[in-house]
């Protein structure tokens, strides 16, 4: 059937100094109402280009987008026209991202920053979108929304910051929420309470959610799915269970073992030796494989393609049976 959005052998380069960047190499997933969709790697992996390109903010001259679709209930964003973006898109598909305080604007009340995407996107009128707005903020669960919906953003701790920038993401009610990073600045305690209200509201509205994290331990108890990416391409896409029970990907298998252990406090982390690569020269073959703990001659010029390697779950590595029987 037809997904609510489905990302289609995406392609994204940016034309830089130093030649052609590869950000994206044939990315394919699938997003349905009411799931959530961890997208999982470290920075430069696409993570953050394959959600800009959803949400159409890949604008910058530099980006081109040689081939790929992304079709949200089918219609295809990428031909659509910037008009129609505005009217389509825009209210049906929403983003947070990691540091509210530089996305809201430092010289305008909180509530008035809620109203007028209201007043924009629904005609609504300023008394409308002021009660609207003090409503959004009492859903977020900010304490004293009434009185606070006239304070400025620096006013707010960086939690309640990241509250109003939910308040501002669901008020057109998106039906697609992209969260990047959303609660990387902020302290466990508030980390915790963050992903519970998004659960909770993507169970209100039944959302689709997409989840971009470079920490595995945040998504554990969200996410019904996860797409590892690693140097523009998914690597290895499973159910959330499925990887924590058994990576599949020797990458995978190395953020896994990155995860913070409560119980073993102080212990170093065994983090993947080495860097992601240099987007303007992708290694040849596998591109993981300086990295990689297996890695034998055909890694080097073959490339693994993502292929099914149980139900429901696939890995691009040439080695996936061992890594899944190890
Ligand atoms: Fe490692 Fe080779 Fe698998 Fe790449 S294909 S992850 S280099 S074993
Ligand atoms: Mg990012």
């Amino acid at each position: 059937g037809e997904h609510l959005l489905e990302v289609d052998d995406l392609h994204v380069e940016f034309h830089t100094d130093e030649g052609v960047a590869q950000a994206i190499n044939g990315v394919n997933f699938s997003l349905d109402e009411g799931e959530t969709l961890a997208i999982l790697g470290e920075s430069g992996s696409g993570k953050s280009v394959t959600a800009q390109a959803i949400m159409g903010i890949l604008d910058m001259p530099p980006a081109v987008i040689p081939s790929g679709r992304i079709l949200y209930k089918g219609q295809d964003l990428l031909t659509m026209d910037a008009d129609e973006r505005r009217k389509g898109r825009g209210p049906n598909v929403s983003m947070i991202f990691q540091d509210a305080l530089s996305a809201l604007n430092p010289v305008f009340p909180v509530g008035w920053q809620i109203g007028e995407m209201l007043r924009m996107h629904r005609g609504m009128n300023r008394s409308d979108a002021y009660d609207e707005a003090v409503r959004l903020m009492e859903r977020v669960n900010i304490p004293g929304a009434k009185q606070r919906v006239k304070a400025y953003p620096h006013q707010f701790s960086g939690g309640m910051r990241q509250r109003i920038m939910i308040a501002m993401a669901i008020a057109l009610n998106p039906k697609v929420l992209i969260a990047d990073e959303p609660t990387t600045a902020l302290d466990v305690t508030v980390q915790a309470q963050i992903m519970e209200l998004l659960q909770n509201l993507q169970d209100e509205h039944n959302m689709g959610m997409i989840l971009i994290t470079h920490d595995l331990g945040v998504v554990a108890d969200v996410a019904d799915r996860i797409a590892v990416m690693y140097a523009g391409r998914i690597v290895e896409r499973a159910d959330v269970e499925d990887i924590y029970a058994k990576p599949g990907h020797p990458y995978t298998k190395g953020l896994l073992e990155s995860i913070p252990r409560l119980d073993q406090k102080g212990q170093k982390l065994s983090a993947i030796g080495g860097l992601p690569p240099n987007l303007t020269r992708i290694p040849p073959g596998c591109a993981f494989h300086p990295r990689c703990y297996l890695a034998q001659d055909i890694c080097r010029v073959e490339r693994p393609e993502l292929l099914d390697v149980g139900p429901n779950r696939q890995s691009a590595c040439h080695f996936s049976k061992e890594v899944l029987d190890d």
